[in-house]
């Protein structure tokens, strides 16, 4: 058999790190996957990693072209709110085509590489031309994140986004809005076209915008659509198609819910659709006690973005009380205004500690690092929600690794307890120093192979998006 391996010191295996591992990795018919991973063993059995490596993160939200307006919203003067700065969003959306897609996608997808993310969910609505035209090829958009993400090495799970009215009373799109718009039939044509390109490293599930932008009727008309179509050809462990929603991010959304479908947003959800870990309930920020119990039984995904909902001042998800429920939770980087596993984390819980004035919120009597306990949750449900097989080094899972630094001042002294606490609360300097996805490197040393050809391109159709043209 065809295999390769890799020594560690310290692997994160099975939720935790094990000691002297030896993982053997496929080369042959599962390519990418890893075989065996056996700890006590010896040094010479393969190549010797760095002292400590810990499996890939999947970012679970991301909207690619935010990444080229990051920064452009932050100036004051009027009430500004989340609705104020999607008008900036808008206005940014409708210039950007395919190739500038293609060209900010893809520098966006080696940040993340770097910061320690392997798989990035990507919640696209930016489907058609920006009078709403579909492009001849009506896929043209969603390929253009399919070859960035190829690009670029990290794996995608690319979530076209169902985009039908302008408001819960079911108004028509605006004029910035007929660029997301589909109706079901030709959303489920799309969703049937990508899957036909499913591999190891890419897979399709769906997205609902909101319950704002998607009618009841066609919301079940997805999940019936979706529910008929045969199962993955992809290569990857137990793959399901995930389903992810916008829901619950402002209060003026809750109200709206509440006015016409009688319900809050995610009671709403729970009542009308079999939300299951399948699901991605992204932000869910604003819940009652009775919601935030009956999300957490459903084994659906809390998809937190700590760094945008901050910077859109949407408000703070009730952690503590959804851990306790044994919630599963995931992050993302969103509107990336920062593409930073360290700072999603670390935001999680500091949000938690100014609010609740204490300290260690995410942390229990059973798992008492908060950084392991937020690193290991994350971990699994960010990979539940690119629809599994990722997330552990485990045997069967894609082989997506992250070598740490081990030379860095900052892990000086550190014993393995302490390790991940230290790479999420202390410092800013990287500690991603190499990453593997599907068994093949594409960051050594700090380093994407491609990088000063990827961010030249990048920087001119940013520079030129930027003046408006
Ligand atoms: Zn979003």
């Amino acid at each position: 058999m065809d295999v390769s391996r890799y020594f560690s010191e310290h692997v994160w295996v099975n939720s935790g790190f094990a000691a002297d591992v030896t993982l053997q990795v496929d080369r042959g018919g599962a390519a990418g996957h890893v075989l065996s991973a056996d700890a006590g063993s010896t040094r010479d059995a393969g190549e010797t990693l760095g002292r400590y490596v810990v499996p890939g993160m999947t970012n679970l939200h991301s909207h690619a072209f935010q990444r080229a307006m990051a920064g452009l919203a932050e100036r004051g003067g009027n009430d500004d709110t989340f609705w104020s700065w999607r008008e900036v969003m808008y206005a940014f959306a409708g210039r950007v085509g395919p190739d500038d897609l293609r060209a900010i996608a893809t520098q966006l997808y080696i940040e993340m590489l770097k910061a320690g993310y392997t798989q990035v969910c990507e919640f696209h609505y930016l489907h058609h031309q920006p009078d709403g035209t579909p492009y001849a090829d009506p896929a043209e958009m969603s390929l253009a994140l399919v070859d960035a993400a190829r690009d670029a090495g990290i794996g995608l799970t690319l979530l076209p986004a169902l985009y039908m009215t302008g408001g819960f009373d079911g108004r028509p799109l605006s004029e910035r809005q007929r660029r997301f718009g589909h109706d079901v039939d030709g959303f489920l044509r799309l969703i049937e076209r990508l899957r036909a390109l499913e591999s190891a490293t890419f897979n399709v599930g769906i997205a609902l915008h909101s319950l704002r932008a998607v009618p009841a009727d066609a919301m079940r008309a997805v999940l019936e659509g979706i529910s008929g179509m045969p199962a993955s050809a992809a290569s990857r462990e137990a793959a399901q198609m995930p389903v992810h929603i916008h829901v619950a991010e402002q209060i003026g959304e809750v109200q709206d819910c509440l006015a016409l479908r009688n319900a809050r947003p995610v009671e709403w959800l729970l009542d009308h659709a079999p939300v299951d870990s399948r699901w991605c309930l992204v932000h869910a920020t604003h819940m009652t006690d009775a919601e935030t119990r009956q999300l957490a039984a459903t084994g659906a995904v809390a998809g937190l973005c700590p760094t945008t909902e901050a910077n859109l001042g949407d408000g703070l998800f009730p952690l503590k009380a959804y851990l306790d429920a044994g919630g599963a939770i995931g992050i993302g980087s969103d509107s990336h205004i920062s593409v930073s596993v360290v700072e999603e984390l670390r935001w999680l819980e500091y949000g938690q500690r100014l609010v609740t004035k204490h300290r260690n919120v995410s942390a229990s009597s059973r798992s008492p690092s908060t950084g392991e306990t937020l690193f290991r949750r994350a971990l699994a449900g960010g990979a539940s929600a690119a629809g599994g097989g990722l997330g552990d080094l485990r045997p069967g899972a894609r082989l997506d690794l992250v070598v740490l630094d081990d030379h860095a001042p900052l892990l000086a002294g550190r014993a393995p307890p302490n390790v991940i606490d230290t790479w999420l609360f202390a410092g800013n300097a990287s500690l991603v120093r190499d990453v593997m996805v599907a068994g093949e490197w594409h960051i050594r040393a700090f380093r994407h192979r491609d990088e000063e050809r990827i961010s030249a391109r990048y920087r001119a159709v940013v520079e030129r998006l930027a003046q408006g043209s």
